[in-house]
């Protein structure tokens, strides 16, 4: 079914065509949506017999906070959302001297199973609708009373592998009737699906791209993501350079560091090799663990070190701040929790 809340103002235009409304209604009700009403009631500027037949044939899709979590260290609130068939995901508002950012999520679980990611545990559910990423940006919004300048695309799912609601949901929020959130304030992570990234840069859209690298050779690469085996390095990086040449955005590289896994000077060094001449940006990440696991975080001392070696050969590389550790921030945590919980509850009325 075709979702009122994932069109354009032209496709709502063609809706209401059909229900004999004059074209100046389309831009009315894409503009109550994008405010984030609960309820056709309250587009008071619309004829009552309008709003019933709207009401009755596209039912208003409202996320519902099962869970909130603001954090005592740094004001992050993280919210766990129940989508209208029961699924849940997680939205992470994050406050910076640049203004409010959100991070959001893309799909229902995942499926490219990285090693050391939580969301991915229990495979892919779904892919959320166009939608389904705006409304968790407009409801943390509304909900916190912050408001939101910056997004990021990293949240649970592989943006990339739903590409069609994803381009969607960026016309969406971009538009100036809507919540007008600028490209260039937008940024997507990826594990590396290359013919997306091409498939993106020609849309030649303002958005970062960032790449999930986590390995500076193949072999670390296949062992932690297994996306790598279908596009290893020697195919990533090269796709990450037509992004460049196409969009002129210089690309951001994530690194999550793993004690023992990638982290060695050797690492940096081959870091390095692998980024020169390529317009970068390094994120070192201190790995998030996650319960079901065996992956550490590597040791401060070894991601200063790291950093260095990459500072020195030329390569800009900052060390995320944790913000929200005490709340579970990181990727697919709280889902998970709450859906274990759920199935324990489960269980326990089955005994
Ligand atoms: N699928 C996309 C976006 C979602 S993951 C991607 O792979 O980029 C967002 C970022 O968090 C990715 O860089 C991911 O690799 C990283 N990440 C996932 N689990 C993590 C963990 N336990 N610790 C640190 N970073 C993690």
């Amino acid at each position: 079914m075709k979702h009122l809340q994932s069109m354009t103002i032209p496709e709502i235009g063609e809706v209401l065509k059909e229900m004999n409304q004059p074209a100046f209604r389309a831009k009315q009700v894409y503009a109550w949506l994008h405010k984030g009403v609960q309820s056709y009631e309250e587009m008071t500027n619309l004829p009552k017999a309008l709003r019933d037949t709207l009401a009755e044939r596209f039912p208003l899709h409202i996320p519902e906070v099962v869970r909130k979590q603001v954090s005592k260290a740094d004001g992050t609130i993280k919210y766990l959302w129940k989508l209208s068939d029961g699924n849940c995901v997680e939205t992470v508002l994050m406050r910076y001297h640049y203004g409010n950012s959100v991070c959001i999520s893309t799909e229902v679980g995942c499926r490219m199973g990285c090693a050391f990611c939580a969301s991915t545990l229990g495979g892919l559910v779904r892919k959320l609708e166009p939608f389904e990423m705006l409304n968790q940006v407009l409801f943390t919004q509304l909900d916190s009373g912050l408001p939101i300048s910056h997004i990021v695309l990293m949240g649970i799912g592989e943006p990339l592998d739903n590409m069609e609601n994803v381009l969607r949901f960026l016309e969406l929020v971009n538009s100036p009737e809507g919540m007008n959130i600028s490209m260039r304030h937008i940024s997507l992570s990826t594990c590396g699906l290359v013919p997306k990234i091409d498939e993106l840069g020609d849309k030649k859209l303002q958005i970062s791209l960032a790449i999930s690298l986590h390995g500076s050779n193949n072999a670390i690469r296949n062992r932690i993501m297994p996306v790598n085996k279908a596009y290893p390095i020697e195919e990533l990086l090269p796709a990450c350079r037509r992004y460049y040449e196409k969009t002129s955005r210089r690309i951001h590289f994530e690194y999550a560091m793993i004690d023992g896994v990638n982290d060695s000077v050797q690492n940096a060094k081959e870091l390095l090799q692998l980024l020169k001449g390529l317009p970068a940006h390094v994120n070192l990440i201190p790995l998030n663990h996650v319960e079901e696991s065996p992956l550490k975080p590597s040791s401060k001392a070894a991601v200063a070190a790291f950093q260095s070696i990459l500072e020195d050969g030329g390569v800009t590389a900052t060390v995320r701040r944790t913000l929200g550790s005490d709340i579970d921030a990181s990727c697919g945590q709280l889902r998970r929790k709450y859906t274990r919980q759920q199935v324990g509850t489960d269980e326990e009325q089955r005994k």
